[in-house]
């Protein structure tokens, strides 16, 4: 056991040397007013290198998978037992804020440095992951990175090209020493049996905690999600003069999506049901919109999360039926493209519950709090690894540049974090 005032001081301590190393990530990856660590590109490949550095300095063990994930190990005094682990992802969105993923790899970092400085060894080996291509934006594939690693990524996503560049995953992760063969057949780098639990610290996505005015919350799970990246719905072009009666206007179904979306939405938070779900591409073909015509087309994104399995596929059902009743009303067709969907990941109750017995020995205020987003710690779940998350206030959301995480709100998340792993490992 280690007392908690010993580890809320040494964590504390660390608060100049966690700023620097914030501002060196943000100063090679400034892209206008935010940050820009593409994935597979030269904005991850710095930050890999830089947090590498910091390990190397700390005295770790480093290593790097197929994937080109990075494994940075303090080493226990029984290096056959399950390890414990700990870390998030390097990558960010195209001009994001400087903490989203980041923040878990370094408190890691802070966690394993603050063993070091009380001199104790744990009894099983402790590391943190640098988590490649978490941000699925740049190659619309989710979790890449970390399901490489269980050697769970489908063949198939290496041929999906970059967003930007046009060119393949395949092809970027080679270029950041990826070894794409390994990759294609399915190769783990972990198991989850060798991993006793996994713990992930991210930046709160939205202002839960702000309004709460609660620093750390513990995180409940992370939500599943189904995604039809590129829904058309086609109706007929016409003149502006056409009737109401004889159109089919592929805007008004979509607006009648959307709209009935929302209100599928509204009817799930009243009956205490969270969900969510996002349009986040709407438009006309702009080779053919006009002023003066009807619209025949129109493409959307849909992307509907829920933390409960059954929930899930209820609403999945439910959309469906809502499009199939607009197509016939508006005389419409829905054409839903691709689907990709992702599992449900609850947080392990058992490690949910030692997170929370960390933070009351520690002092720190926390509060139970849903994901609002995906995580990488959802994948580490499905494998079978015991996991949780512990969420860190941020004020203005995170994905852009004004995302704001104060320091001493990540220290108390970076004891908590240490608290587990140290009443974990410290015997
Ligand atoms: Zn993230």
């Amino acid at each position: 056991m280690l007392p908690s005032a010993q580890i809320r001081d040494a964590v504390m301590a660390q608060k100049p040397d966690v700023g620097a190393l914030f501002d060196a990530l943000r100063a090679g990856s400034r892209d206008g007013d935010g940050i820009t660590r593409d994935t597979y590109g030269a904005g991850e490949q710095f930050a890999h290198k830089l947090i590498s550095a910091q390990a190397d300095a700390m005295g770790l063990e480093t290593r790097r998978d197929h994937a080109a994930n990075l494994f940075m190990t303090l080493a226990g005094k029984d290096r056959s037992t399950p390890r414990l682990m700990t870390g998030s992802h390097l990558d960010s969105v195209a001009n994001g804020g400087n903490f989203d993923g980041a923040a878990g790899v370094v408190a890691g970092l802070v966690a394993i440095k603050t063993l070091q400085r009380l001199g104790r060894q744990p009894d099983c080996d402790i590391t943190s992951v640098a988590i490649r291509a978490e941000e699925s934006v740049w190659f619309q594939v989710s979790y890449i990175g970390s399901r490489a690693a269980f050697g769970v990524l489908p063949a198939g996503a290496l041929e999906a090209r970059r967003v930007d560049t046009g060119r393949t995953l395949g092809e970027h992760m080679a270029e950041c020493g990826a070894d794409i063969d390994a990759v294609q057949r399915g190769v783990a780098s972990l198991d989850a049996k060798s991993i006793k639990s996994f713990v992930e610290l991210h930046i709160e996505q939205a202002p839960q905690l702000v309004e709460a005015g609660i620093p750390v919350a513990i995180g409940t799970g992370v939500p599943g999600n189904f995604r039809y990246p590129q829904v058309k719905i086609i109706g007929e072009y016409a003149h502006v003069g056409l009737p109401r009666r004889f159109r089919r206007d592929a805007v008004l179904a979509a607006s009648d999506l959307a709209v009935g979306l929302d209100d599928i939405w509204k009817k799930n938070e009243a009956a205490g049901r969270p969900m969510a779900f996002t349009i986040g591409r709407f438009h006309t073909n702009p080779k053919e919109h006009a002023l003066t015509k009807v619209a025949g087309e129109m493409t959307l994104s849909l992307d509907v999360r829920a933390y409960d399995k059954a929930h899930l596929s209820e609403l999945e059902g439910t959309v469906l039926n809502l499009a199939r009743e607009i197509g016939q009303r508006r005389g419409v067709q829905f054409e839903l493209g691709a689907r990709t969907a992702a599992d449900v990941a609850p947080s392990h109750p058992a490690v949910a519950t030692k997170l929370d017995a960390a933070a009351k020995a520690l002092g720190v205020a926390t509060m139970p709090l849903a994901s609002p987003a995906s995580h990488d710690t959802a994948t580490f779940t499905v494998a079978g690894v015991p996991s949780a998350m512990l969420f860190v206030r941020n004020a203005n959301g995170s994905h852009n540049p004004r995302e704001a995480m104060d320091i001493d709100d990540f220290l108390q998340g970076a004891a908590v974090l240490t608290g587990w792993l140290a009443a974990e490992a410290i015997s």
